[in-house]
């Protein structure tokens, strides 16, 4: 087996020297309508903080006042205690989230050189095929329109090749809000990358945070040689590892409160040009970051909670407000959601659902929920493996997670939406139910091949994701 570093690596340009790691339910046939005396919806603002675990938000039970802003706007809306993102990097979770189809249906999993297929539906397609102005301002410099991101968008303003900071999407943002109409129906989405590696967490957010003094090069050329012996299961510093670890995770954490504090200039803008009573706005992540709890660190490697377990807080016309709502949902569905307490059609293809109905997530919640990794790395002991994909299924409170190896596969379950780390060899019965379920999904009917251009801009990127054979 070829071991390789694990995780999707980047490089963006920065003044310091830094290392980067890392990178079905059936259709509801019905869902409440929107309460009828609630003012109609002209405005759906979602807004994607790229890599944002859950528990890394005080409103999830991180310590400390690290997301005042996020904190505040789940008491006025429904916050999702229990909600999953379809994989554990951007491009397969994104696409889930524009399209409320799992990877291996909308296609663009990173492995075979495919964008989303366009076969697929587009939720921005549907706000705008029914004459909402759509715009998405995206900082994410591999969320290339390209690969079908761009779909239903009448704006998408990317980001050619750096890590934009998310003063960037924002002022565009601003900017294309200032030249709306009077009354003009939008739907706007907003992605950020803080807390994506590598951190470049303010000053502000450092000092409130007590954070020690940043790495020198010598010290992360150190933690790089040591993590990469961890990879190869050769003799390796442990403590340099385990330094590493939590100063990343401090780090992280002080680029979360840079993000909490750029989403409260975004609500200031909406609120100082529009009634947010006609606003639906709903902030989620495409996954979270792994700080060794399963061997790794980054994300792109693994299904385990600390990759997956996103937060989903939505406000505005028809959400309950301040509802903690603790059953187990799917971020995918957050665009049907929107669309529907918009009051607007969905297209033929894309799920009906609502989410913030109880009724319709306790129906939900009885279901399993399927993960996907096209690659990825697999601890086993002291081996890293590299699966020919991964699946997961989670169902009640445990997580079953199926490698495809080359060698023959493994599979191990695990808690879901807890701390805990431990994982204990699956059930045969449950493996089955795994491969069955991902064996029934429709796959698209056709593809389309990533361009040599675009990958040769993911490879400046650092993400050698085309085509094998090119
Ligand atoms: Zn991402």
């Amino acid at each position: 087996m070829q071991k390789l570093r694990p995780h999707l690596g980047h490089h963006r340009p920065r003044s310091r020297p830094w290392i980067s790691l890392g990178v079905a339910v059936a259709a509801l046939s019905a869902c409440a309508p929107p309460r009828t005396t609630e003012p109609p919806v002209d405005a759906v603002v979602l807004v994607v903080v790229d890599t944002l675990r859950a528990d890394a938000l005080g409103a999830y039970g991180a310590p400390g006042d690290v997301t005042p802003t996020l904190d505040a706007l789940a008491l006025e809306g429904t916050l999702f205690e229990r909600c999953l993102a379809t994989s554990s990097w951007t491009w397969p979770s994104t696409a889930s989230l524009l399209t409320g189809k799992l990877p291996p249906e909308h296609g663009l999993i990173g492995k075979d050189g495919s964008a989303i297929s366009p076969d697929v539906p587009s939720v921005a397609s549907a706000f705008q095929e029914a004459g909402w102005a759509t715009a998405a301002f995206v900082a994410n410099p591999i969320m290339d329109a390209e690969l079908g991101f761009g779909r239903g968008f009448d704006v998408w303003e990317g980001s050619d090749d750096t890590w934009d900071s998310a003063s960037v999407p924002l002022e565009r943002a601003e900017a294309w809000l200032a030249a709306r109409e009077e009354g003009e129906p939008f739907f706007l989405y907003v992605h950020l990358v803080e807390p994506h590696s590598p951190y470049r967490p303010s000053e502000a957010s450092v000092a409130a945070l007590a954070l020690p003094p940043l790495p020198t090069a010598e010290d992360l050329g150190a933690v790089t040689r040591a993590y990469d012996l961890m990879i190869k299961g050769e003799p390796y510093d442990e403590s340099a590892i385990e330094d590493f670890g939590e100063w990343r995770r401090r780090c992280y954490a002080a680029e979360v409160r840079d993000a909490d504090i750029a989403i409260a200039g975004l609500l200031e803008t909406l609120r100082g040009r529009r009634s947010m009573e006609r606003t639906l706005l709903a902030i989620t992540s495409d996954h979270g970051e792994e700080f060794l709890e399963h061997g790794l660190m980054g994300h792109g490697g693994q299904l385990y909670p600390e990759s997956v377990h996103v937060p989903l807080i939505i406000t505005g016309p028809g959400v309950p407000r301040g509802l903690r709502a603790s059953e187990r949902v799917e971020n995918r569905l957050v665009g049907a959601t929107l669309l529907g307490l918009a009051g607007l059609q969905r297209p033929a293809g894309l799920a009906v659902a609502n989410l913030t109905d109880a009724t319709e997530r306790t129906l939900r919640t009885e279901e399993p929920s399927l993960l996907h990794l096209g690659s990825g790395g697999w601890i086993e002991g002291n081996d890293y493996l590299i699966p020919l994909e991964q699946q997961g299924l989670v169902a009640g409170n445990s997580v079953t997670i199926r490698a495809r190896l080359e060698s023959g596969d493994r599979a191990a379950t695990h808690r879901a939406f807890d701390s805990t780390t431990s994982t204990s060899p699956a059930e045969p019965a449950v493996i089955e139910q795994v491969s069955s379920s991902f064996s029934r999904l429709r796959r698209p009917t056709s593809s389309t091949p990533l361009s040599a251009e675009l990958e040769r801009k993911l490879r400046g990127l650092g993400y050698n994701l085309g085509r094998k054979d090119r």
